[in-house]
């Protein structure tokens, strides 16, 4: 049955929410527009429109300390960062350290010790890595490394090859595990990573490997990889697991739902964030193969890797649908351009005119970044990275960090250039990081979530 629904007139909303407003003084945005939508089931309205609204009229309570200006607890739209407890920053580099900043912008990374124009700060390799697909698919047909993901060409000696140990004679023909490594070090790593995504030993992955593949979804693959990195770890080691868990819960996290909600559009409709149908999809292919495959043969299959089962917190994280939302966040908010996640260089903030630049440089190219300073750091200078094209100008790369879920930046040179356009009289928004407006949530998903 659809019930024919229409958009109120402003008069009309703003009248409405003045009223409730008036009634219901203590309410927040969220109650409010759930009020509205009640006594007036007939209209189509975002929550952003109510918000916008309520924030015209003055009706919304003061800004909280951090300058967000949104009152829903706990829910601020901007992504949040923790530190993490007992991280070993020297095995990186010995002249940066962790400074947690503020709740709105989180952790991040200073100099301790001078650092000089094109020095190397750091190298690393990645937590897990869901590599662009190109190199995925090189993977998938045998001909780059499961683990590194280096191509196999004429640098990588063909006799030191190997197969995924599930290659066996007497493995099953039915579903034989395409993944080559380049060498026995490789192979030995991809242990921490690959079994419950291999076609092999755990069948149950197949549907959603394949699926991700073919939409592209980027963040769902480093999902993927990383809930096959956390269960495995567990069933080696207890403290690895709990040190994995520390760095992935301590990463800047934004609820798929919530960048979505937060980034309605005035005209949208679909203020349902949390039932979007690719989401439960993904989500139900994500559950089949990690906890419950839908055949026994399966689920056999599967109950051989997963022997002891992980902290009922960090399960219930993983598997729970809000859990996995916040994890598909986690995802697009930290992945490097290439789709690695790395661990110290996810604690780097942005900045329109960055002081370090990451590169691959090694022979495993994708795999391995370097951290190169662009010019001389001080002793306690943060250091920044750009997330966008520095070369365009202030609205163009407001554009681009929208599209990754970020809110307006306040950097010096955004606040500069913003200045000169409206003193040149241009219509352009005070950039004063209060705004979250992200254009739309297929362009996301399309984008691979981070990759542009
Ligand atoms: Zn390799
Ligand atoms: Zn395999
Ligand atoms: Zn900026």
């Amino acid at each position: 049955m659809s019930t024919s629904r229409v958009t109120p007139t402003d008069i009309e909303l703003k009248e409405a929410l003045k009223s409730l407003k008036s009634s219901n003084p203590t309410l927040g945005v969220p109650k409010i527009h759930a009020l509205l939508l009640q006594t007036h089931s007939e209209w189509l309205v975002s929550e952003k429109r109510t918000r916008k609204f309520l924030q015209n009229e003055g009706l919304v309570l003061s800004a909280d300390p951090n300058g967000n200006s949104f009152q829903d607890k706990g829910k601020a739209p901007y992504p949040s960062s923790r530190i993490i407890p007992n991280l070993d920053v020297g095995k990186w580099s010995t002249k940066v350290e962790v400074k947690y900043f503020n709740k709105r912008k989180g952790k991040g990374l200073v100099a301790k010790e001078k650092i000089v124009e094109g020095e190397t700060v750091w190298k690393e390799d990645p937590f897990i890595i869901a590599p662009e697909w190109d190199i995925y698919d090189l993977q998938v047909q045998s001909n780059a490394c499961s683990h590194c993901t280096t191509p196999f060409s004429s640098t990588v000696s063909a006799s030191l090859v190997t197969s995924c140990p599930s290659t066996s004679s007497f493995a099953s023909s039915s579903n034989n595990c395409p993944a080559r490594f380049c060498n026995r070090l490789c192979q030995a790593r991809s242990a921490k990573h690959h079994p419950l995504l291999c076609p092999s030993q755990n069948p149950a992955s197949i549907p959603l490997m394949k699926w991700t593949r073919e939409i592209q979804w980027l963040a769902l693959h480093a999902l993927a990889q990383l809930t096959s990195r956390l269960m495995l770890a567990n069933q080696i080691d207890t403290k690895l697991a709990e040190e994995d868990w520390r760095t992935y819960s301590s990463l800047a996290q934004m609820s798929l739902a919530d960048r979505v909600k937060y980034s309605l559009n005035d005209t949208d409709t679909h203020s349902d964030a949390v039932n979007q149908p690719g989401w439960k999809k993904a989500f139900e292919l994500y559950i089949q193969a990690f906890r419950h495959p839908v055949s026994a043969t399966d689920q056999k299959k599967l109950i051989k890797l997963y022997k002891k089962p992980l902290k009922p917190e960090i399960e219930r994280e993983l598997f729970e649908y809000d859990g996995f939302l916040r994890g598909l966040g986690r995802m697009s908010l930290n992945l490097e351009a290439h789709g690695g996640l790395y661990t110290f260089h996810s604690h780097l903030n942005h900045c329109c005119s960055p002081n370090i630049s990451v590169r691959h440089l090694d022979r495993m190219s994708l795999y391995r970044i370097t951290i190169i300073a662009l010019r001389d750091i001080q002793v306690g200078e943060e250091l920044n990275v750009t997330y966008v094209n520095p070369q365009g100008g202030v609205r163009a790369r407001q554009n681009e960090l929208e599209q990754w879920g970020f809110g307006k930046c306040v950097c010096e040179r955004c606040v500069r250039e913003a200045k000169e356009l409206r003193d040149k009289g241009e219509d352009f928004d005070n950039v004063n990081g209060d705004t979250f407006e992200m254009k739309d949530l297929e362009k996301e998903l399309k984008a691979g979530l981070g990759v542009l």
